[in-house]
């Protein structure tokens, strides 16, 4: 089997802040209780890898990030890579808690630019995921906020100004045909796209992947990663005809690469790099054996 990596693939730059803020935090403040509101990174290693250092997490997909607040009495608390609502930041404050900030500097550009344009007098139509934590500190901005996750939700409505923009981890296919489909009902609406460089070109890279060259695609992530489940379904837009999504080496079957001669792997902006090192490894030793998952080489 000949296996290739996939580049570039795994941490983007916001995630790599994002963990080092939460180390250093830890070490500024060695005796202090730190939580996190929501998980820092979508990766379940990463938040149990947080555990160790005796970082919590407080996280419930149904309720908001200003709701979740309210599990923080005292003590420090981060803002995760995805940005926060403002109501969030003035609420933290409110309660005393010291804030860690290590929202991504590209979602805080797109949460300006929104802020801007609806100060401008525009609705917007934001392309993005429903109580995905990103996309709720935008959509929650204000009602003049219209979220798009389908062609269906390309509502009626009655404004001279709309400006039209996306969550940064979507897919580039999705985000084009999305935008075609506004253009087509409001030809006047100003088209901006807020894709990250770092989901841009990890999808890219895919997206140059030879359909017919590519047997499998292996992809490295956690099912609540927004960029993960979106580099999986470039890969499948692509024409790769088998594409196969893991967490880590445990769940990779060698079964489902039966036939396969020409195995490629990437993973998504999340992902810890030693889980795909992991799958690396599984793939390229003969024997296939499975090496156990340490904690301590997460972070
Ligand atoms: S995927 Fe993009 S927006 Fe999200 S943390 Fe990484 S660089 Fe920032």
């Amino acid at each position: 089997m000949n296996v290739f990596e996939v580049k570039p693939q795994g941490y983007c730059g916001g995630v790599r802040q994002a963990i080092q803020k939460a180390i250093d935090c830890r070490k500024a403040y060695p005796d202090q209780k730190i939580t996190v509101l929501g998980n820092l990174v979508h990766n379940q290693y990463v938040k149990k890898a947080l555990e160790q250092l005796d970082i919590q997490t407080v996280e419930n997909s149904q309720r908001t990030r200003l709701e979740l607040l309210d599990d923080i009495p005292e003590g420090i608390v981060i803002f995760t890579a995805h940005g926060v609502h403002p109501d969030v930041r003035t609420k933290a404050r409110d309660k005393g808690l010291i804030v860690v900030d290590a929202s991504c500097p590209f979602v805080v550009q797109t949460q300006a630019i929104v802020s801007q344009k609806l100060k401008e007098g525009y609705d917007v139509f934001y392309i993005g995921k429903y109580k995905h934590p990103e996309a709720e500190s935008i959509y929650l901005l204000s009602d003049h906020v219209h979220l798009i996750q389908s062609e269906k939700d390309i509502c009626d409505i009655k404004a001279d100004k709309i400006f039209v923009t996306n969550q940064t981890t979507m897919s580039i296919y999705e985000i084009d045909s999305l935008f075609r489909a506004i253009h087509a009902k409001y030809p006047n609406a100003q088209i901006h796209d807020e894709i990250c460089n770092a989901t841009r070109v990890r999808q890219q890279a895919v997206r140059n992947l030879d359909p017919n060259q590519i047997d499998a695609l292996i992809v490295v992530g956690d099912p609540s990663s927004n960029n993960t489940r979106k580099l999986a379904a470039t890969a499948w837009e692509s024409g790769i005809r088998t594409v196969i999504k893991v967490q880590n080496v445990q769940e990779l079957n060698i079964d489902d690469l039966k036939g396969a001669q020409n195995v490629a792997v990437t993973s998504g902006a999340s992902t810890p790099g030693y889980l795909t090192k992991q799958i690396l490894r599984f793939l390229t030793d003969d024997s296939h054996q499975k090496e156990e998952i340490c904690i301590d080489h997460i972070l």
